[in-house]
């Protein structure tokens, strides 16, 4: 092979030929060769194909070592990217919310603003899209031009949209609109991860002074510090929300109860305790109906305490169907119930729980009473008297949870982002 390797160097002219291709070919049969035997290649080799020869080696070992290094660098990026996924999981998947602590809520979506921009666009905080209300094309987002000056913006982007000419028939034009217009952090001067971390905290009902605390410990630019008073404007709007969607999930589920169903009736005073001899002075008196077969609560606050049968019934009515039977205490109020329409069964509280005969009782509200008033007058609430109606809405939206085992804050998000969609 030696010798027609040599035979075929020297027919080709070498190494005076011009034909790159052939140099390279030669030059590739000569390392071989080389290899092979230094003593068989000697005396054809000259001193330029040895200065070749090398070149060659030096870019065949440059070639390999680039190879290597790209795929050594392919390698630790899988590798890096499969230990992430097993050590941080996947992007935040709203349904696993319910384990997720706060830690590692912030350390998934508050990492950064981009990345609680894209979080809150997945779950409908924030709108994806917008169009320019000029050319009706779509419009991308930038940083907003009221940023900066030391001003604390809660979201910091915006859709813009500039055009410097004619487009079909829009005028030229520079539109911004906030991406936070309408959403749940329109008009909000604490920053966004702030508001995203408060909103965690209420769906959980964690106390102000919790919420404050843990504000402090997050690394977000926050030059007012967050107040109790900020934290409870946040609770009322958190409640508003709460208060908007239960009532809108009674309009859509209607009236409980119907025929063959059982539906316990009573009233309750509830709100500002004022100890005077041992007495509630205070308060508001309250209608709650609770369906024994789906554990559902209706409640309303009677307008002017007024617990006569005039003011009931209609409530009454609202809520619980015709034809089911309806238990309750002997309060006068009640007699008029068969008259609309409604089976009734009575317990003498002052002679016993269960009514002997019928087996009437008003256990499960009554139950439902000690629960909410222990969340409603306890719970360190200091104006339920103004605020009721919302106390009330977020007691029956915790109860729902609690009994449907949903995570709080994926269905606080879900009804701000109904609420407050943006667009
Ligand atoms: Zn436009």
């Amino acid at each position: 092979m030696f010798v027609l390797i040599t035979n075929y160097v020297r027919n080709s002219g070498w190494p005076n030929s011009q034909c790159m291709p052939m140099k390279c070919t030669i030059f590739v049969q000569l390392w071989l060769v080389q290899l092979f035997s230094d003593h068989v290649t000697s005396h054809i080799v000259t001193a330029e194909v040895r200065t070749c020869i090398s070149v060659s080696v030096f870019c065949v070992c440059f070639c390999v070592c680039v190879t290597l290094f790209v795929w050594l660098w392919l390698l630790l990026w899988v590798v890096f990217t499969m230990a992430n996924q097993l050590l941080v999981g996947p992007m935040p998947n709203p349904a696993l919310f319910r384990d997720w602590s706060f830690n590692r809520f912030s350390s998934l979506v508050l990492v950064d603003r981009d990345t609680s921009i894209q979080w809150c666009q997945d779950v409908g905080l924030l709108p994806s899209r917008k169009q320019c209300p000029n050319c009706r094309l779509d419009m991308p987002i930038c940083n907003t031009r009221a940023q900066g000056a030391g001003r604390v913006t809660c979201v910091g982007k915006a859709f813009r949209c500039q055009k410097a000419v004619y487009v079909g028939r829009a005028r030229p034009h520079d539109v911004e609109i906030s991406l936070a217009r309408g959403t749940w952090f329109d008009k909000s001067k604490l920053p966004m991860e702030l508001v995203l971390s408060l909103t965690y905290m209420m769906a959980h009902g964690e106390s102000y002074e919790h919420i404050i605390r843990e504000a402090r410990t997050l690394d977000v630019d926050d030059p007012q510090h967050l107040s109790s008073e900020t934290v409870a404007d946040w609770y009322m709007y958190f409640r508003e929300a709460v208060l908007e969607s239960i009532l809108d999930r009674f309009r859509t589920r209607g009236p409980i109860g119907g025929p063959g169903a059982t539906v316990e009736i009573d009233e309750a005073k509830i709100g500002h305790r004022k100890y005077n001899r041992g007495r509630v002075v205070d308060g508001h008196w309250i209608l709650g109906m609770i369906d024994r077969q789906t554990g559902e609560v209706r409640v309303e606050i009677l307008p002017n305490n007024d617990r006569s049968a005039q003011a009931m019934l209609p409530l009454i009515q609202q809520h619980v169907l015709p034809g089911t039977t309806i238990m309750t205490d002997e309060w006068r109020a009640y007699h008029g119930l068969p008259a609309a329409g409604f089976g009734h069964l009575t317990v003498n509280h002052s002679l016993h729980f269960v009514d002997p005969q019928t087996g009437a009782h008003t256990q499960n509200i009554e139950s439902t009473w000690r629960h909410m008033k222990r969340k409603i007058c306890r719970g360190g609430v200091r104006n339920a008297d103004q605020q009721l109606d919302l106390h009330l809405a977020e007691f029956l939206w915790r109860r729902e949870l609690d009994r449907s085992g949903a995570s709080p804050f994926i269905d606080l998000i879900g009804l701000i982002a109904q609420l407050y969609s943006g667009n």
